[in-house]
């Protein structure tokens, strides 16, 4: 079921230091003296560096005791010197982070490191709770003191507070309080545990290296370590993993699943397969039903690299027409997406992406990008294009138009600032200069993805967004945080 967002939500929308964050996370839990934790979660935070580049931490445990760095940057350069001291023990758990603005963005760095009746414990959050404000009052209310801004800190909190008679049950208490996307990999000094949320909004999966379990956001980072695939977590379900093996437990009944479907858009990496579909292969579809869509008479079909990379190969195999690039990109420029000021914005496009003159003078062109949000990056681009001599530039998108922010987990500026919220396609054709420009529909986006294990959130395609959030406030305010159990 999808709820419309309604006058709530002014209440909780989250503040400008607490906005969605962009995360991945890595956990392992190794016997085999081979395999290192911390060099494991490196390498795999390493390939969801996509996900976040903002900053980057490793918790890691030896048995005795809980260990930990983290830092502002890319991982590379958060543990460049950083690594050693890390070395040695059994369980590794790492996250990285994309946020935007806030005063403390150091102190919201994870994993977070908590102690707890039991000794401590290590925490890794992708996803965003919608209940955060209301629990963060009802907590502070109570005399709680916060340290971050994050709502991985009041997870983290009501987990100790539940934590008498064990994590398992603590975790599952938790869960019952919250509401929204998280998908989590929490370390005790001995025990490895990955929980997804009931909805599945956030992807989770598990893998298998040799005798030893990994848990990632995406399956990518499997790939990095030689680790299998083994399965995606399940929504509400907590897998803990220690000395004796692996043991699942369904917490809560996965309900109405909405798994992001802006991860395979977008997102996620291509090389991975999330809830049994390869990321590749939808965008590939993307493009081919586009294809289908909108036939347009062109000399070339090209892409905005690199995200939009498989659907203009869809489309070029679908239409027959050749694909070729008319976009270099600077592989040494991160993020243009969100940066301080407009001015900024567009000077970063510029910098990231190049026309290619002698591939686009005179040309016809479709040109093919995933997403349009501000409408900076086309509008550049057109603008590039053209100056490079292109004929016709006519763009495509394998979306639909962004029109709403995302609660859940990725970074979508607010209603105000997305082109699709308040201007027809025309209208944005027009912003845009293009001679053409069309969307995939919804429809046809859901089809790129059908066969999945799950339902899908396109919340921030049609504004319908997975959690009832007037309902889930009002039980927030109303619960008894002390009686949960
Ligand atoms: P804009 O210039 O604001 O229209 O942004 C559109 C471009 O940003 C597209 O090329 C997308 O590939 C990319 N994009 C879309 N969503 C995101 C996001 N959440 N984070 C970073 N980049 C994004």
């Amino acid at each position: 079921m999808l709820f419309e967002p309604n006058k709530e939500y002014e209440r909780w929308k989250p503040q400008d230091d607490v906005m969605p964050e962009e995360c991945g996370v890595f956990g392992i839990f190794t016997d085999d003296r081979r395999y290192d934790p911390a060099e494991a979660t490196y390498l795999g935070l390493y390939a969801l560096q996509h996900r976040g580049q903002e900053s980057a931490g490793i918790a890691v445990s030896d048995g005795k005791g809980i260990k930990f760095h983290k830092g502002m940057g890319l991982c590379s350069e958060v543990f460049k010197d950083n690594l050693g001291p890390l070395l040695g023990g059994h369980i590794g758990i790492g996250h990285v982070r994309y946020s935007t603005t806030g005063d403390s963005m150091a102190d919201n760095a994870q994993p977070l490191v908590m102690s707890y009746r039991g000794g401590k414990f290590a925490m890794a959050h992708n996803g965003n709770l919608i209940n955060n404000t209301v629990l963060r009052e009802k907590l502070e209310d109570e005399g709680t003191v916060f340290q971050t801004t994050i709502d991985t800190e009041v997870m983290a909190n009501l987990i100790a507070r539940y934590s008498k008679h064990g994590m398992l049950k603590a975790i599952s208490a938790m869960m019952k309080v919250v509401r929204g996307a998280y998908a989590l990999v929490i370390m005790t000094q001995d025990e490895l545990i990955a929980v997804r949320d009931p909805q599945g909004i956030r992807p989770l999966a598990l893998g298998k290296l040799d005798n030893s379990y990994v848990v990632a956001s995406e399956s990518c980072a499997f790939d990095a370590i030689d680790a299998e695939f083994v399965r995606d977590i399940r929504p509400g379900e907590i897998i803990v993993i220690n000395k004796n093996g692996l043991k699942s437990y369904q917490a809560q009944s996965a309900m109405d699943t909405a798994l992001c479907v802006f991860e395979y858009v977008y997102f996620a990496r291509p090389d991975s397969d999330i809830d049994g579909i390869s990321v590749y292969r939808s965008r590939e579809n993307m493009g081919t039903r586009l294809a289908q869509a909108f036939p347009i008479d062109a000399d070339l079909v090209s892409d905005v690299p690199d995200s939009a990379t498989p659907a203009a190969s869809g489309y070029a195999a679908e239409s027959g027409i050749p694909y070729a690039k008319a976009l270099a990109k600077n592989r040494y420029v991160g993020r243009t997406f969100i940066q301080p000021s407009q001015a900024l914005r567009e000077r970063g496009v510029k910098l990231k992406l190049n026309a290619i003159k002698r591939n686009v003078h005179g040309k016809k062109l479709i040109l093919i990008d995933d997403s349009i949000v501000r409408g900076t990056t086309s509008r550049k681009i057109v603008e590039m294009l053209r100056l490079a001599g292109a004929r016709e530039v006519h763009m495509l998108i394998s979306s639909p138009p962004v029109i709403c922010p995302c609660f859940f987990g990725i970074d979508t500026p607010s209603h105000d600032q997305l082109v699709g919220s308040k201007n027809s396609v025309e209208e944005i054709r027009k912003i845009i200069g293009a001679d053409t420009l069309h969307y995939l529909s919804i429809g046809d986006l859901l089809k790129t993805v059908e066969g999945a294990g799950c339902n899908f959130c396109a919340g921030c395609f049609n504004g319908q967004y997975p959690v009832d959030i007037r309902r889930a406030l009002k039980e927030t305010e109303t619960m008894d945080l002390m009686t949960i159990e």
